[in-house]
């Protein structure tokens, strides 16, 4: 082939290294916790989810600096990724031949020899349903926030349900990492300069955007009170109580339209 082509093949893109992020050390295999572990390898806020959700943010990214942020950490998660596959497969791989080991996940044991696939620790199938890829920046940016804080307590709670120390060790660098992810997502939509609430271009309607409509009200059965905190009063807020059982000021202020009262049916052909 002519190596002068301009088709030729670029070396990069993606490249694997026979080497783990972290080394991984498993003493006692435990099958019940290596079916937990598969939570973060084909679960909703597992590794795959996370590489696949910034690496197609990145994709579709037109900031070339917040791409190589979103390209940086798409590709870390795949890292991850293999990390936790290569732990869940170390607790997982008696089920292949001990029968009592079997018993602990009998999907694993039977269809997949004590192997881990893209299964949560459910057996339900990865889907990119997992994702949230909106195209607008800011808004990807917040999802991924949310994304790392999920990723960070499922990884702590897997921390309190071993007593392996190596694989303890394995998952206090995977949940670490995702607290420096979550820092670099904050500080990118920080750096964007966006007003705190702007979200898009259309702005909201004055006035109603800052009524908060106290929806749930009296006491509850355990003594749960109606509360005020800075969430609905202070600042510009104003209360609207119980709007169910009043008439609103505005027709438009809340969701209801006088010709909303009956329900309204239409044909294809508009009658
Ligand atoms: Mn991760
Ligand atoms: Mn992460």
């Amino acid at each position: 082939m002519d190596s002068g082509a301009t088709h030729a093949p670029v070396a990069g893109m993606y490249h694997h290294i026979k080497q783990l992020m972290y080394t991984v050390r498993v003493g006692v295999p435990d099958p019940r916790f290596g079916n937990m572990l598969l939570e973060q390898f084909g679960g909703a806020n597992g590794e795959l989810a996370a590489a696949m959700q910034y690496s197609v943010q990145g994709l579709n990214c037109e900031d070339p600096d917040r791409k190589d942020l979103l390209m940086d950490i798409g590709t870390e998660e795949l890292s991850h990724l293999e990390v936790v596959g290569t732990l869940a497969r170390m607790h997982l791989k008696p089920l292949k031949n001990d029968r009592r080991a079997a018993h602990a996940d009998p999907l694993i044991a039977i269809a997949g020899g004590g192997g881990v696939n893209l299964y949560n620790s459910m057996g339900d199938p990865w889907t990119a349903d997992y994702l949230k890829i909106t195209g607008e920046l800011d808004v990807d940016l917040r999802s991924n926030i949310a994304a790392e804080a999920r990723a960070k307590i499922v990884y702590e709670r897997l921390i309190n349900f071993t007593d392996d120390p190596g694989t303890i060790e394995a998952l206090q660098f995977l949940m670490t990492r995702e607290i420096t992810h979550m820092k670099a997502f904050t500080l990118a939509l920080d750096s964007l300069g966006k007003p705190e609430f702007s979200i898009g271009r259309i702005p909201p309607t004055p006035g109603l955007v800052d009524q908060y409509f106290n929806d749930s009200t009296g006491v509850g059965d355990r003594g749960e009170p109606d509360t005020r905190g800075p969430w609905n009063q202070g600042g510009d807020w104003e209360l609207v109580n119980a709007p169910a059982f009043q008439e609103l000021e505005s027709e438009k202020a809340g969701t209801r339209q006088a010709n909303d009262r009956e329900p309204v049916h239409s044909s294809p052909d508009g009658r």
